[in-house]
């Protein structure tokens, strides 16, 4: 009975313990001053969106956490935020670092890294978030940066254009073709891009080439509900002069099936018009036979009439050494008026890059170093998920990997440092996920390319069953047993995302019918004749079924090249987070917040810190404040007064052993099944 007073009293000693440490280390009023996250203490999830809270209230976007820095978007344009002044003084400042956190210290920090102390090192700036965090804002502000503070004489050599102004120009062109208004983000990129800055031994920008990934082409054919294409269409249809109407055969007031949302539009005109004009009639030829769409489209493309007719409605099979020729369904007609607009798109973006590449590549020789940007799509849970979002949250799980690898290195580092001895680390490790979408022998990925090689039909329900054959072992893998629709729910670093299968193999597949490339391949436009020439495209005849390229396989070698540049570099990641659904200015959501600091890894961030040492305030400060728990011997020579430094080594030690008292209590309290001994009551 005494036992138990005496485990309640000291039961509730050490809960207001606990709340005590809490207020002791948390100071409400002064969050908004924390620089960096790492000095908020405890850190928690709620201490983290607390501190973020405050400074977005101050309209303070950027904080540093640890090596990463959030940056929080204002939706509203900041004077003077990233003005070029401001640029030249976190350029000109000795030590940057001792500023107000900005994206300007970090892309400074790369920039100095680059010469290296040893030896020249590449870098790598990674920009993360969910749609309409501010990536691409981003992007462009480090591109802007780098124009600025290592801007050159260099003239690119056909023109006396500044190198600088094709690097920034090549921005607005990118995002005319590859950014829509959806839902999230009305200039929302729809494909993934890693630019490299070529430096030259003086570290000045000689040039640049951007990799792009995984453009979302199918946005050409299909757009959700109050979503929209690719901006150029709507900058075409808008910026077209009379003469190009008439050219391009663009009506005033025609209402395109795919151009939803049109009166939106912006102003812009570009030289592939003729081929975009193609696209648009695509999404007309089919449904209106009749009213002469099918002849404006082949006239478009430069092909016989009657050829793209027979390719849309026709298909070819091979029987033999005969071909039988079989009428399409209605539905098949759509799918291969989609395909031929998706193809055209696909191949006219890649030459675009291309195109942009050779205006502002530099040749090897005049460049030693690059500081890469990467802005990618963040990871994706909608409440219908398929192929692209697996590859995008596939993308983002290697990322993640990649961060938390370096991450835990720099935190190690600093152990040693410190002098300290520590037993590393348990972290939440995403291999086991990774595993299950790329590993081998069995995965998602080499499940569907069987499915893909063998050729077999695609059926949702057996591809289902195959899954929980071969996989269902894997922890980061499950089912819900209550939905009928056949579908996978994956464990992602971030969240749990549950995929639909039905059309996930087709889309793997991303089948083009043989009798559109050869069409493409015989017209007399000399760009879309030479965008399909040299048959580097795969389509069903094409590609021999040995060794087929599906679109998992595509992206996964992408992204590998990619980590492979990553891991050769120094990378610096800034992760973005938009403080409300509805892009409205200074307008902090908490619940949205914090969704995204799990989704971005900030939390992960935490949880790293927190299996090592997430809170550090100095031993003595420690035992003046804790110390009365453990015994008086130790509390008299806690009261002898401490240097403002700290004290001096020799102490260190006896204070790091009554610290260890004092937490050997709370931690025996945790443990379970533990029991107090009389003798523990004592104090
Ligand atoms: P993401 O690339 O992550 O999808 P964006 O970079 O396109 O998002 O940002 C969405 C919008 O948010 C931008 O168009 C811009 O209006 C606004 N925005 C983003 N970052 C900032 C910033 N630092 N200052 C002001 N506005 C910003
Ligand atoms: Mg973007």
């Amino acid at each position: 009975m005494r036992n138990n007073r005496a485990q309640d009293l000291r039961k509730s000693f050490i809960d207001s313990l606990e709340e005590d440490i809490r207020d002791f280390l948390i100071n409400e009023a002064e969050l908004h001053t924390y620089d960096d996250l790492t000095k908020v203490n405890p850190v928690t999830p709620s201490t983290v969106l607390k501190c973020l809270q405050a400074r977005y209230s101050a309209k303070v976007f950027y904080t540093h956490a640890g090596c990463t820095l959030v940056a929080l978007n204002p939706f509203q344009p900041i004077p003077h935020l990233y003005s070029l002044d401001v640029m030249r003084e976190y350029h000109a400042a000795p030590q940057p670092q001792e500023f107000k956190p900005h994206i300007f210290i970090v892309a400074e920090e790369a920039y100095r890294n680059v010469q290296g102390q040893v030896e020249p090192m590449n870098q790598s700036l990674v920009v993360s978030g969910e749609s309409g965090a501010g990536k691409t804002w981003t992007s462009r502000c480090l591109m802007k940066y780098y124009a600025t503070v290592a801007a050159s004489s260099q003239k690119c050599q056909d023109t006396v254009e500044k190198i600088e102004r094709r690097v920034l120009g090549s921005n607005p062109i990118m995002e005319a073709f590859g950014n829509a208004c959806t839902l999230r983000n009305s200039n929302s990129s729809r494909f993934g891009k890693y630019i490299q800055l070529q430096l030259n031994g003086s570290q000045l920008l000689v040039g640049a080439s951007v990799q792009t990934y995984l453009l979302e082409k199918t946005r050409v054919a299909f757009q959700a509900p109050n979503e929209r294409n690719f901006h150029i269409f709507y900058q075409m249809m808008k910026g077209a002069t009379e003469k190009q109407r008439l050219e391009w055969m663009l009506p005033l007031d025609q209402d395109f099936a795919w151009l939803p949302h049109a009166e939106k539009t912006l102003e812009g005109k570009y030289c592939t018009s003729r081929m975009l004009a193609c696209v648009d009639y695509c999404s007309l030829s089919l449904s209106s036979f009749c009213a002469g769409f099918l002849q404006k489209t082949a006239d478009l493309l430069q092909v016989p009439l009657d050829e793209l007719q027979s390719c849309l409605t026709v298909r070819t099979l091979h029987a033999g050494k005969q071909n039988v020729l079989k009428p399409c369904s209605q539905s098949e007609c759509s799918v291969r008026r989609d395909c031929l607009a998706k193809v055209i798109y696909a191949q006219l973006f890649d030459w675009l890059v291309t195109f942009i590449n050779n205006s502002m590549c530099a040749d090897s020789s005049m460049w030693c170093n690059f500081i890469g940007l990467l802005d990618v799509y963040g990871f994706e849970c909608f409440l219908l998920n398929n192929l692209e979002q697996l590859c995008i949250n596939y993308a983002n799980e290697k990322l993640q990997q990649h961060f938390v690898a370096h991450y835990l290195k720099a935190q190690q580092e600093e152990y040693v440092t410190e002098g300290l001895q520590w037993s590393f680390i348990r972290y939440q490790d995403n291999q086991g996920c990774l595993d299950l979408i790329e590993g081998s022998p069995s995965s998602i990925f080499s499940l569907l390319n069987e499915d893909c090689r063998l050729n077999r039909a695609s059926d949702a329900k057996q591809f289902c069953v195959r899954l929980q054959k071969e996989l269902s072992h894997n922890a980061s893998i499950s089912w819900d047993k209550f939905s009928k629709q056949p579908h996978f729910t994956v464990a992602h670093y971030a969240d749990k995302v549950s995929y639909q299968i039905e059309g996930m193999m087709e889309k793997n597949k991303d089948p083009v019918p043989p009798e559109l490339i050869s069409l493409l391949q015989n017209s007399q436009d000399s760009l879309l004749h030479s965008l399909f020439a040299d048959g580097d495209h795969e389509s069903e005849g094409l590609r021999g079924h040995s060794k087929v390229v599906t679109v998992v396989s595509k992206f996964r070698n992408s992204l590998e090249s990619l980590m492979k540049i990553l891991h050769s570099t120094t990378p610096h990641y800034t992760r973005c987070i938009k403080p409300n659904p509805d892009c409205r200015p200074l307008t902090f959501k908490r619940e949205e917040v914090i969704a995204q600091l799990e989704a971005c890894g900030i939390v992960e961030t935490i949880n790293i810190s927190a299996a090592g040492f997430p809170i550090r305030i100095p031993y003595g400060n420690f035992l003046q404040r804790y110390g009365l728990i453990t015994n008086t011997r130790l509390t008299a020579q806690m009261n002898t007064p401490l240097s403002p430094t700290g004290p001096e080594m020799s102490n260190q030690a006896v204070l790091g052993s009554a610290v260890e008292d004092v937490l050997n209590v709370v931690l025996k309290r945790r443990a379970p099944n533990s029991t107090l001994s009389p003798d523990d009551n004592n104090n």
